[in-house]
């Protein structure tokens, strides 16, 4: 089996316009390295051509690798499986829109050859984002900070170059709400910034609707930290504190002024509104943690592989499945 020097990892999920750019601009990229490479597609259930395209590719170079996913199952997961195949001395990962550069990739390749394990992509700027989505990546990058003890990176995404070594740690992490980057982060290892701007989509809409930013980014708080959780705690003792001194006033004023209490129909609704509400927040950040150690103990594998194009060099016990040919109908 001849070595491959750089396994390149690319996530597509409906990025049918995209395809054939981002697969030659990555393998000029590629080609003027010098050196073996293979760029990784994994298609996480697209539902247009994105499949039909990749497997055209997939046919006319067979360094191109197309990991077909049974339905859609997410970026982080798609990353996932990009490297539970990969092969490389070293692996990129980047996103298939083109935002992030490809010609970035023999710089990052360079500072590895220099020792660095991982090699990270810092955003200095964003094009072509929206304001908001700019103020809440912002913002939450430096919650995430503060609320963990890992040291994650402000302004990175999952933009990098890992070496064969970390992504053999990072197979032996099982959790399944994945949060790669912050996964990277915590299992260490020499690491390096690299910085660039992030230039906008080449084309087509962005994949990441705001339920599915809410949900990345509670997973890389829930997955880091249980803060949160001791914020419930503190919040509850703190609040128990107050109300047991109103209550010694409300007691008092009892004692000694008896008609005020026939006015306090309006406080009483409010310390009731506001305690429950409180209670009920309380509740939905434990039965957050619930829910991820549910999704944990019931143990299912992290995706499901319908397709592996040529891959034929990584079929087998090790990767658990085996293929044959369908019959076709007589
Ligand atoms: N993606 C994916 N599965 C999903 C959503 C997104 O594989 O469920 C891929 C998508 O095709 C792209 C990358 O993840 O290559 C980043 O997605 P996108 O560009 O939409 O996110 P944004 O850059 O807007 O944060
Ligand atoms: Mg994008």
């Amino acid at each position: 089996m001849d070595k491959i020097l750089c396994s390149v990892i690319v996530p597509m999920y409906n990025e049918e316009e995209v395809v054939t750019e981002t697969y030659k601009r990555l393998t000029g990229v590629m080609d003027s390295i010098g050196e073996n490479y293979e760029i990784i597609f994994i298609n996480d259930g697209s539902r247009d051509n994105t499949k039909a395209i990749l497997s055209e590719i997939c046919e006319n170079n067979k360094k191109i690798k197309m990991i077909d996913f049974a339905r859609n199952f997410g970026h982080q997961v798609a990353i996932t499986a990009g490297m539970d195949y990969a092969r490389g001395e070293c692996m990129v990962i980047i996103d298939g829109d083109l935002q992030d550069p490809p010609e970035l990739i023999p710089e990052m390749i360079k500072i590895w050859r220099n020792g660095y394990d991982v090699v990270y992509g810092k955003r200095i700027s964003r094009r072509g984002e929206t304001l908001f989505k700019k103020f809440t990546a912002k913002a939450y990058y430096r919650i995430l900070r503060s609320l963990t003890n890992v040291d994650i990176p402000v302004d990175t995404g999952d933009f990098r170059l890992i070496d064969r070594k970390v992504c053999e740690a990072l197979k032996q992490l099982p959790e399944r709400s994945r949060y790669v980057r912050g996964l990277v982060s915590w299992v260490g290892f020499k690491q390096t910034a690299i910085e660039f701007e992030r230039n906008e989509r080449f084309a087509g809409k962005t994949k990441y609707p705001l339920k599915k930013m809410l949900k990345l980014a509670m997973d890389g708080i829930m997955s880091f930290s249980y803060k949160p959780l001791k914020l419930a705690s503190y919040i509850g003792a703190i609040l128990s504190g107050m109300s047991f001194l109103y209550l010694i006033i409300v007691v008092f004023k009892k004692l000694f002024s008896p008609e005020s209490v026939q006015t306090g129909w309006t406080s009483l609704i409010a310390v009731s509104l506001f305690f429950n509400g409180i209670i009920l927040l309380m509740l939905g950040i434990i039965g957050e943690y619930i829910g991820r150690i549910y999704e944990e103990a019931k143990g299912r594998p992290l995706y499901i592989i319908n397709e592996l194009l040529n891959m034929e060099d990584r079929i087998g016990p090790r990767y658990n499945i085996q293929y044959h040919e369908r019959e076709p109908k007589p």
